[in-house]
């Protein structure tokens, strides 16, 4: 027992001697700290921020210069988009021996904004007038979109332009205004580009021509090309006009002199849009003529054809969407249904109904007699029932069988118009031959003072005898 008591005795004294020893060491010692970088900095706002750090040391008190190197804890709560003087705390304890160092960092602005021009390469300003402000946009770090806030000025053909946020910090920019003119002359004609007028009338050539930087120029045009009035024909007038800035325009017009002996031609087109349908419609274009199309829905892939021969000012109307007689005279019902269909088709094509139509094989087809008896006579009748007017023909280009050579086919329809007042020509845009032969048909129509006009609803009509 004796022993015990003088081991325990021995125990609480070494514990104790441990625990003075362990303050004296610490105590001993001292923490010093080498801060890197400037104890107090300016930094931008919203810009990076790298800490130079700070490195501790602990020495012993009567050694100073035995340095040995700490883990220092930081506490950095630096925020750079938050404006004002901020700190950095750098800590060190040892026993109870603490040691801090603060570094202040002062987020300023001192950034401008940033103004942005925007620039149109095509953009100009014609010289003596005013600039029209082509845009800008500016932002700021810290206020957000100053665009509103930007004043800008225009001298000496530079527009300067400036803005200032909430800091004080001011941004500029400039901009040199490109002066030029790269619009020639309008050119205007009086009664448009496709003037008709009759043999043997006076003719007076109106035109204007305005430039947007000389004004009127109308007295500079140049024209080539003259109308004989006593000699019916197409003729075409150039037109040519430069600005000061060497900008060129030019421009045709077309003079129809018509005889005072021809008669009215409607070209009708049956059957169609079909492959040769594009090239009819370029000839068409080409001497102005406007014509009749009678479609049907036999081709799909060509139907776009129908609405550019609208556009172009032909008038559509319905042929017929099978064309197949046997099923299309089987019943009046049968003949509407396929009448609609094609109806359809138009409206897709036009936007448009039409109330002009025309029956397969005419009025006064026979072949309808095999499907249904006086079919023919019940459908005129409802046909008018329905306010719809039906065309037949007068002159036949023979293309539908009697002839494939567009030789004959011009034969038949020079010799059908001729001396004709009103002619209502059955052609078949559906056969390429007979699109070979209408070119010349237009150029001998027209040099002997005919004149083209698409069909209406009060047009002839050229009504055939109904034989069914
Ligand atoms: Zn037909």
């Amino acid at each position: 027992m004796k022993k015990t008591g003088v081991l325990l005795v021995i125990i609480a004294i070494l514990i104790s001697l441990i625990g003075v020893m362990s303050t004296l060491t610490f105590n001993l010692y001292q923490i010093s700290f080498d801060m890197h970088g400037q104890e107090s900095v300016v930094r931008e706002y919203g810009g990076p921020y790298i800490d130079p750090e700070v490195t501790a040391y602990r020495s012993p008190v009567l050694m100073p210069f035995y340095k040995k190197e700490l883990y220092v804890s930081k506490f950095m709560h630096l925020d750079v988009n938050k404006m004002g003087e901020q700190e950095i705390e750098y800590h060190r304890k040892i026993g109870n021996k603490e040691e801090t160092a603060i570094r202040k960092v002062t987020v300023e602005d001192h950034k401008p904004p940033v103004i942005t021009l925007i620039t149109d390469p095509e953009y100009y300003t014609l010289p003596g007038h005013e600039y029209q402000e082509e845009g800008f946009s500016a932002f700021d770090k810290l206020d957000g979109d100053v665009t509103d806030k930007v004043i800008s000025r225009e001298e000496n053909g530079i527009v300067y332009y400036s803005v200032t946020d909430a800091h004080g910090n001011e941004a500029t920019a400039e901009r040199e205004i490109v002066y030029d003119d790269r619009k020639g002359p309008v050119i205007s004609f009086a009664n448009g580009d496709y003037v008709k007028i009759m043999a043997n009338s006076s003719y007076k050539d109106e035109y204007t021509a305005v430039d947007d930087l000389d004004g009127d120029v109308t007295d500079k045009v140049k024209v080539e090309g003259s109308v004989n009035t006593s000699s019916p024909g197409v003729y075409t007038l150039k037109y040519t006009v430069s600005d000061s800035y060497g900008n060129e325009t030019v421009r045709e017009k077309k003079v129809e002199v018509l005889s005072r002996r021809g008669g009215i031609i409607y070209l009708t087109f049956d059957d169609g849009p079909g492959a040769s349908t594009s090239r009819l419609l370029d000839i068409l274009d080409k001497y102005n003529v406007k014509a009749t199309f009678f479609v049907v829905g036999v081709y799909p892939g060509y139907f776009y054809n129908i609405k550019r021969a609208y556009e172009a000012g032909h008038t559509i109307a319905v042929h017929s969407y099978t064309h197949d007689y046997a099923r299309i005279y089987s019943s009046e019902s049968a003949y509407w249904a396929d009448f609609e269909n094609m109806q359809d088709v138009i409206v897709r094509q036009t936007g448009h109904r039409t109330n002009l139509f025309r029956f397969p094989g005419g009025s006064s087809n026979t072949v309808s007699r095999n499907y249904s008896y006086g079919i023919m006579t019940r459908l005129a009748q409802q046909a008018a029932d329905k306010g719809y007017v039906y065309f037949d023909w007068n002159v036949e280009s023979g293309d539908a069988g009697r002839t494939t050579d567009p030789a004959q086919v011009y034969r038949n329809i020079i010799n059908g118009v001729s001396g004709r007042k009103t002619s209502v020509v059955l052609c078949h845009d559906s056969k390429s031959y007979t699109v070979d032969a209408i070119e010349d048909v237009i150029i001998w129509c027209l040099n002997n003072g005919y004149s083209f006009q698409p069909l209406t609803e009060n047009s002839f009509t050229a009504h055939h005898g109904i034989n069914n």
